[in-house]
């Protein structure tokens, strides 16, 4: 580490923008020609995030619904424009005012002031941004094991998949009880008052429907919706592609069965749990509701992701003050640390800042091989 901002100090430090490769033109040209290109970049990686749902729930899709589907997809790529051009043109004026580039001045600070910016956002696209900004953090932090308890996170399977039952118990709950808002993987179920005196068990959870009914209109409809999912992670996802191959068939080859098991996984042992407790002890609702939400959890065992655990670890109250710096953290180490991200966190990335990160990546690389010649 102290090798590496010595080095990063002595080999990048002095270099102008254009002699790092950042850009050919100057500063000024640069930072006017990249505003168009900023706004493209993110109404492209906005575009599945923010447009998705309406496809999904396209039968009861509106007028009023879809207009407010376009504007909060205006705002997320507006929003994510402005972060990412305004940490662009902060690392040209840094390196402008400080006469080289620094080890946190380059990216570190210039992410922290931009990253601000986010707060002119209303609050479903913050919490849309802090959900990923922050799960990008946990991710890197399992990934750099620096420290006991993250080795002993990551490297367990059964300990990320008990968290997550905890957190899939306390989450439910919460939505359960409180009519808490934000995305879960699951719907919960409907409350139910609880009943003194019950004297046939019934399971009151869906007056109109068998119990069998419910969970197999649960698990179809969620596995339709981790179907698409996986579709389209797989027609998202980078190939290689051979020269007699076409680019949408090594896509569909990229298909894997992930999220369709997941969720449907996690709505068959979450509704079966919920009704077969609701029948057998019909007086402790809250309690049958809490079992079957964390028994559900188990369902992480089948396709443990890093992403998903992080998502669920995702409760930080002052998520707003903590949001810049999450974010900076997550751009100093796509640039110089990329062996610590996640695809999610260089998604992300390159998705707001137009690709930026790949320019810087090259001369990291090449000061990480002398490094490596060195020792
Ligand atoms: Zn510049
Ligand atoms: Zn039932």
């Amino acid at each position: 580490m102290a090798a590496f901002s010595k080095l990063f100090a002595e080999q990048i430090g002095p270099k102008t923008c254009q002699t790092l490769g950042i850009h050919q033109e100057s500063c000024l040209n640069h930072c006017l020609k990249d505003i168009p290109l900023y706004l493209l970049s993110n109404f492209k990686y906005f575009a599945p995030i923010c447009l998705l749902p309406m496809l999904i729930h396209f039968r009861s899709i509106n007028k009023a619904k879809l207009r407010q589907t376009l504007k909060y997809y205006a705002e997320c790529a507006v929003i994510g424009g402005g972060v990412g051009y305004s940490v662009d043109v902060l690392i040209c004026t840094l390196r402008y005012l400080l006469g080289h580039f620094g080890y946190y001045s380059s990216f570190y600070c210039p992410t922290v002031i931009g990253g601000c910016l986010y707060n002119l956002a209303s609050n479903k696209t913050r919490t849309l941004f802090e959900t990923s900004i922050f799960q990008c953090n946990i991710e890197t932090f399992l990934l750099r094991r620096r420290n006991f308890v993250s080795r002993l996170i990551a490297d367990s399977k059964y300990l990320q998949t008990y968290i997550f039952m905890i957190c899939s118990a306390l989450i439910l709950q919460g939505k359960y009880l409180y009519n808490l808002k934000g995305f879960w993987f699951l719907e919960p179920n409907p409350k139910v008052p609880e009943v003194e005196n019950s004297e046939h068990s019934k399971c009151q959870l869906h007056p109109k429907m068998s119990c069998q009914h419910h969970l197999v209109h649960g698990m179809r409809n969620y596995f339709l919706l981790g179907f698409t999912l996986d579709i389209i992670k797989a027609l998202m996802s980078r190939v290689n592609v051979a020269k007699d191959q076409s680019k949408f068939l090594a896509k569909i080859k990229n298909f894997r069965i992930r999220s369709m098991a997941l969720l449907t996984a996690y709505i068959g042992i979450y509704r079966f749990t919920h009704c077969y407790l609701n029948r057998k002890y019909p007086h402790m609702k809250n309690l049958n509701h809490i079992i079957s939400a964390f028994l559900s959890g188990f369902c992480y065992n089948l396709y443990p992701q890093s992403n998903i655990f992080s998502y669920a670890l995702l409760r930080i109250p002052f998520a707003r003050i903590l949001f810049p710096f999450g974010l900076a953290n997550m751009v100093h180490n796509v640039c110089l640390r990329p062996e610590y991200c996640s695809p999610l966190t260089f998604a992300i990335t390159c998705g707001v800042t137009n690709d930026y990160p790949h320019v810087i990546k090259h001369e990291v690389q090449l000061i990480k091989q002398k490094i490596q010649r060195e020792i």
